[in-house]
């Protein structure tokens, strides 16, 4: 693989002056730079061979060795003090190397950045979150709620200029516009927001006496918002522009609705689905016959419970359950039936139910089998 000649990497004559190298090398790492070559893969490498060359050709003691001896100067350790052996790219040189055209390089992309503006920099406004708890029934039903929100809202005194009397704001002094300054730091240039403008890269000499210059003011809100059938805890509705206000007539931020939906006293939720811990009587569980219960809507439905129901067992009541948020539906109710044995028994309940008990032979068959499964345990363990 031969080496380019360092001239021609960086686009300049044999004879070119220091400042000609170093305008060709600005000239490069612009045009390479890798906010500009997001899909350009060689950019990378074209750069660093043109940063070698121009460590190369900026050191006045590389340069003449380079122009006696071309690529050979830096090979197997010849060419004298401070010289790396090929390829040489370093990461301290780079940074430096960096660093020096940075100047441009931000001043260019900022402008670019900016364009169309018409100089006027806005900042958009922040994303609003509103926690919204509905209970069960509104989940289900979907529904139209008056919200209050805190919000800043363009000024209407300055039309969102904050400039008194629509004066128009000036170019901040500080950061000629940019919103940022720049620092050095060693090696590096470092960016800052600028302070004396916040970024804004604009001033205002007179600024509004009602928002005091920032061009929107604190306002509450009333928002009616559409709360759709079937949210769920952790659903996210986002209303676009309705968050803050923008910075000086910058586009707004949205808002989101965070929805936690309340426990309900009756039912619990699963997904589409409801469920509903019923009680019944231990003689209604026994004898079988039908339940009224309740249903989200509001309404009553009717279940029949089988003759010899036991504890825990389940009923389906179709289509009674909760929508499916976008569509596709509307999910069951379940109905767990918890058997109750009786209390607080009259001596007359009492006679009955030992009456009851003396005539059941085969009225048991859970005990029956656990019984059975105890007495062959025990004489398992016998022997
Ligand atoms: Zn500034
Ligand atoms: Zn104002």
């Amino acid at each position: 693989m031969s080496k380019r000649d360092y001239y021609d990497v960086l686009g300049v004559s044999k004879g070119a002056s220091a400042d000609e190298i170093k305008k060709g090398f600005r000239r490069k790492a612009k045009e390479l730079h890798p906010d500009r070559n997001t899909d350009n893969p060689d950019a990378e490498a074209q750069f660093k061979e043109a940063n070698e060359a121009y460590d190369v050709l900026r050191d006045a003691e590389k340069k003449a060795a380079y122009d006696r001896f071309g690529h050979a100067a830096f090979e197997n350790g010849m060419g004298g003090a401070g010289a790396r052996p090929g390829g040489g790219f370093g990461q301290g040189d780079f940074s430096s190397a960096f660093s020096d055209v940075f100047d441009d390089l931000f001043g260019d992309f900022m402008g670019g950045q900016r364009g169309g503006g018409g100089g006027r920099r806005a900042a958009r406004g922040s994303d609003l979150r509103y926690n919204l708890r509905v209970t069960l029934e509104e989940a289900f039903s979907g529904l139209q709620k008056t919200i209050s929100v805190p919000a800043a809202v363009a000024c209407s005194a300055c039309d969102g200029t904050g400039a008194e009397g629509g004066v128009e704001p000036t170019t901040c002094p500080t950061c000629s516009g940019m919103g940022k300054v720049r620092a050095q730091q060693g090696f590096f240039t470092v960016e800052r927001t600028c302070p004396t403008c916040s970024g804004l890269g604009q001033i205002i000499k007179n600024p509004c006496k009602v928002c005091g210059g920032a061009g929107r003011v604190e306002k509450e809100r009333a928002l009616s918002v559409n709360i759709p059938a079937g949210v769920e805890t952790g659903t996210r509705i986002r209303l676009a522009g309705e968050g803050e206000a923008g910075m000086r007539g910058g586009p707004p931020g949205d808002l989101y609705i965070f929805v936690e939906v309340s426990d309900h006293k009756l039912f619990e939720r699963d997904s589409v689905n409801l469920y509903c811990r019923v009680p019944v009587s231990m003689a209604k569980a026994a004898l079988g016959g039908s339940i009224e219960v309740p249903t989200i809507d509001g309404g009553r439905g009717r279940v029949q419970i089988p003759a010899g129901s036991q504890s825990g067992r389940q009923m389906r009541l179709r289509g009674k359950g909760m929508p499916a948020l976008r569509g596709g539906g509307i999910g069951d109710m379940f109905i767990e039936l918890a058997v109750e044995t009786p209390v607080n028994l009259t001596s007359r309940q009492k006679e009955l139910l030992k009456e009851f008990d003396d005539l059941g032979e085969d009225n048991h068959p859970e005990s029956k089998s656990f019984f059975s499964s105890v007495k062959s345990f025990w004489d398992g363990m016998k022997g």
